[in-house]
């Protein structure tokens, strides 16, 4: 079913593309797939990200890599799910404190952070549970030809195929003060069983316990399955 020796990451962002080839570093060597972003697909617009929940934006975007590549492709949409917020920020996680963060000269992150800090000034540690959550998609087309989308306005064009989604957590409470220098985002809020912020982790550690980890490694035991 897997055509060619390529896979793609639907991501521009090549540390993501670093970090997903360490993940999956046994499935790519046991298929001999290469991991490439879309970096190497410049002629490709972005995928307008209009879904409402991280499994919906996954599959659009790797639907929408594998119909513009021919090639099988993975894609994943993640954020922050606070408790006491119902699950925000979710999927507006990356602009959580929008125009006004930015205004602030503050980098996007730290004004996230700081907005997230000042939201939940008042809520007491029992209740300061949050989740990082993933969903992982990826899409293997079966060669025949793209039709377009009219559904979703025409933007993103349909591939037919096999398509599987599946969603990774890491959970933790979130603490008071950022803490750590790794990782991105609101890594240096969460502070995992272990008194550390996922900041205060090296990456290979992250890696093993990460929402995002735990998303492709079963979305890699599904590739590896189809692909004997
Ligand atoms: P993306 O879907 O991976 O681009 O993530 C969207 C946003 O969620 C990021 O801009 C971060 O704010 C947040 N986020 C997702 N994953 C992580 C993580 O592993 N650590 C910290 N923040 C994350």
């Amino acid at each position: 079913m897997v055509s060619g020796t390529r896979i793609v990451l639907a991501t521009r962002n090549p540390g993501k593309v670093a970090e997903l080839r360490d993940i999956l570093a046994d499935v790519l060597d046991r298929t001999g797939l290469e991991l490439v972003g879309l970096d190497r697909f410049p002629e490709l617009e972005d995928v307008v990200e209009s879904g409402v929940t991280f499994a919906q934006n996954a599959l659009l975007k790797a639907r929408y890599a594998a119909a513009a590549t021919g090639l099988p492709a993975l894609a994943d949409d993640s954020g922050l799910a606070v408790d006491v917020l119902g699950g925000a920020p979710g999927i507006f996680s990356a602009r959580w404190s929008g125009p006004l963060g930015e205004a602030t000269g503050r980098t996007r992150d730290e004004a996230n952070n700081d907005l997230l800090l000042a939201q939940l000034a008042d809520v007491p540690d029992e209740h300061r549970g949050a989740e990082f959550v993933c969903a992982a998609a990826l899409v293997l087309p079966d060669g025949r030809a793209p039709e377009q989308d009219t559904a979703a306005g025409g933007v993103a064009p349909q591939v037919t195929g096999t398509e599987w989604v599946r969603e990774g957590r890491c959970r933790g409470v979130l603490g008071r003060e950022p803490l750590g220098d790794n990782g991105f985002g609101y890594d240096p809020l969460l502070v995992r069983p272990d008194g550390r912020t996922l900041a205060q982790h090296t990456s290979a550690e992250k890696h093993a316990i990460s929402h995002r980890g735990d998303a492709f490694r079963a979305l890699a035991h599904d590739l590896g399955s189809v692909l004997g």
